[in-house]
């Protein structure tokens, strides 16, 4: 780049020294993008050196566009602000800024955010300190002497970056924008915008525009909620604490206490007072329908994704109007299209607290990083309801475990990331391992989750339930990838532990639901049948299914061809629920 002419700069070596900083700012702002991210945003195609050269046009553009160059090099101090967040990101997580991270930030108490926001302080942003006071100076310099970059180089720099851009384009001339318009919340996988979202310093800006564009759906979706009143009765008999742990992609027929040939339960199987749910099935395998379906009787979204006519807040909202101190933790994200829905009823909840910095696409934090908020709850006096949102099975399988839990190997520890592995049946016994191995790691957690509740001694029942289950190349199937097609995706693990005192004050509700634990289930009846069991009385028309109910209809499903009867379709071919 060359300083205009016209600029009389006082020596010939200061004509360089403005044009070799900004080169070297612009370095070290494309710098981070050199780190890989692992398939951030769900574009298989978004490669490596593609990121990089968006990152270059980008600050090529900013600089060419606006021919002066203090405007540049001002974006560039602003842009320095968060750099030493995106390489901590990038290298801990593999991910950059994310709508999940900043939602996260936004959403979370500091005290119960991750370690690295408890912990940073000036001393890590000492260099975007020096780095961004170096660009304002410089700026501030260039700006009195209204340095322009006027040389033919800069129409060159335009045309080849014009060129560039529209190459890369016309190339994902393919992808969507990511819109549906039967859908409230934005898709945005896949789309050149969630591409974008992956280039520093693209990714803040709108990751905080995605999120306020969501929260506006939650609002909107919500309008008619606020307020809403359960008319709810507590019965004198009730447990003082209730947690529920929401599992994710867990299938039942891999969990040893349910008959798999695998120790993957061994800390569960060694566990007394579990009522174990043997025929519980999910109606959704989508995560965003299938946990609404777990904490409210009327969704707001239906399992096929429609606005509901008739919609309630969450459980939690009813607990709270009974006194029940309600926590929302979740090893989940807080933003996006798969999280937005879920978010939406944990804002129901008079604390919501993420601790993920990332989302189900990276390693992230291990389901144990609910342990210690959890623990600190349950030291609280009163009555407590808690929802513990686990990441559980989420593929990749093999970072939802610390190494400890490798047990079954060859697992994909041991595969390097790469696009296809869901596709790659070759790596179906590591795929398989990594999934038993992420299963015995739940195992641990639920056992560490009642044996806090325990040790406080309260009168108190933990309740858990998958989401839904998985298809990993199952042996009857021969899926064809990792996907959620047949009857293991749908059937789901669900149990109940109780508490010594709870079993005194509420043992005939216990007792019953004991009886009827083989009986065909679903799993959309789990806020009923929480709200039975703590013993929350709300008006007869409000009620829905329950599993203290002693007869049930068709366990009406939704498939990706549409709305079927789930045991019709397994008699038909387990292998592909549809109508
Ligand atoms: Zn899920």
């Amino acid at each position: 780049m060359l300083i205009s002419p016209q600029v009389k700069m006082q020596n010939s070596a200061g004509e360089w020294c403005a044009p070799a900083a900004i080169g070297l700012f612009v370095l070290v702002l494309v710098a981070p993008n050199f780190v890989f991210v692992h398939n951030a945003a769900n574009v298989p195609e978004a490669s490596y050196i593609e990121g990089i050269s968006y990152a270059v046009c980008f600050w090529a553009l900013v600089f060419s566009v606006v021919s002066q160059l203090w405007i540049g090099l001002s974006t560039l101090a602003v842009c320095s602000l968060w750099w030493p967040l995106e390489v901590y990101l990038r290298l801990r997580f593999a991910q950059p800024v994310t709508p999940t991270f900043v939602g996260m930030a936004m959403d979370t108490d500091v005290r119960e955010a991750s370690e690295f926001l408890v912990a940073t302080g000036w001393i890590e942003l000492l260099p975007a300190i020096l780095f961004s006071s170096g660009a304002i100076v410089l700026a501030r310099h260039l700006y009195r002497k209204r340095s322009r970059w006027t040389h033919r180089s800069r129409l060159w720099v335009l045309f080849a970056v014009a060129t560039i851009l529209t190459a890369l384009m016309l190339a994902h001339a393919e992808m969507g924008d990511g819109s549906d318009t039967t859908e409230p919340f934005a898709n945005r996988a896949g789309s050149m915008a969630a591409l974008f979202a992956t280039v520093y310093p693209l990714d803040l800006p709108l990751s905080v525009i995605w999120v306020y564009q969501d929260a506006s759906v939650i609002k909107r979706l919500r309008a008619g909620l606020t307020g809403f009143n359960f008319e709810p009765r507590l019965a004198d008999a009730h447990p003082d604490t209730v947690v529920l742990v929401i599992g994710e992609s867990s299938r039942a027929d891999r969990w040893q206490l349910l008959g798999y040939r695998r120790k993957t339960t061994p800390r569960l199987s060694a566990t007394d007072n579990l009522i174990l749910f043997t025929d519980v099935v999910t109606q959704s395998v989508a995560t965003r329908y299938a946990v609404p379906n777990l904490v409210s009787r009327r969704p707001v979204l239906t399992s096929a994704g429609k606005v509901a006519l008739r919609a309630e807040p969450s459980i939690l909202a009813a607990m709270k109007q009974v006194g029940y101190r309600t926590s929302w933790l979740s090893n989940q994200g807080v933003g996006g299209f798969y999280e937005s829905p879920i978010a939406m009823y944990a804002g129901d909840a008079d604390e919501a607290i993420y601790l993920n910095p990332t989302s189900y696409d990276a390693r992230g934090t291990y389901d144990e990083a609910l342990l210690a908020p959890l623990r600190r709850r349950l030291e609280t006096e009163g009555k407590k309801f808690i929802v513990l949102h686990t990441l559980g099975s989420h593929f990749d399988f093999s970072h939802r475990y610390p190494s400890s839990f490798d047990v079954y190997r060859p697992s994909l520890t041991t595969v390097p990331a790469q696009d296809g592995v869901k596709q790659n049946t070759l790596l179906a016994t590591q795929i398989s391992n990594a999934y038993d191995n992420s299963i015995q790691y739940t195992d641990s957690v639920l056992s560490q989750v009642i044996e806090a509740v325990d040790h406080k001694g309260d009168a108190a029942v933990v309740m858990y339930i998958s989401d839904h289950g998985q298809d990993v190349f199952d042996e009857q199937c021969k899926a064809k990838s990792i996907t959620r097609a047949s009857s293991h995706s749908f059937i789901v693990p669900a149990l109940i532990w109780s508490s010594a005192k709870a079993r005194q004050r509420i043992g005939d509700r216990l007792s019953a639901l004991s009886d009827s634990r083989t009986q065909p289930k679903v799993a959309n009846s789990v806020p009923q049948t929480l709200l039975d069991l703590v013993g929350v009385a709300t008006p007869s028309e409000a009620r829905t299914p329950s599993w203290f109910d002693q007869e049930h209809g068709p366990r009406k499903v939704y498939s990706a061809q549409g709305w079927t009867d789930f045991d019709k379709s397994v008699a038909r071919d387990a292998c592909e629920i549809k109508p």
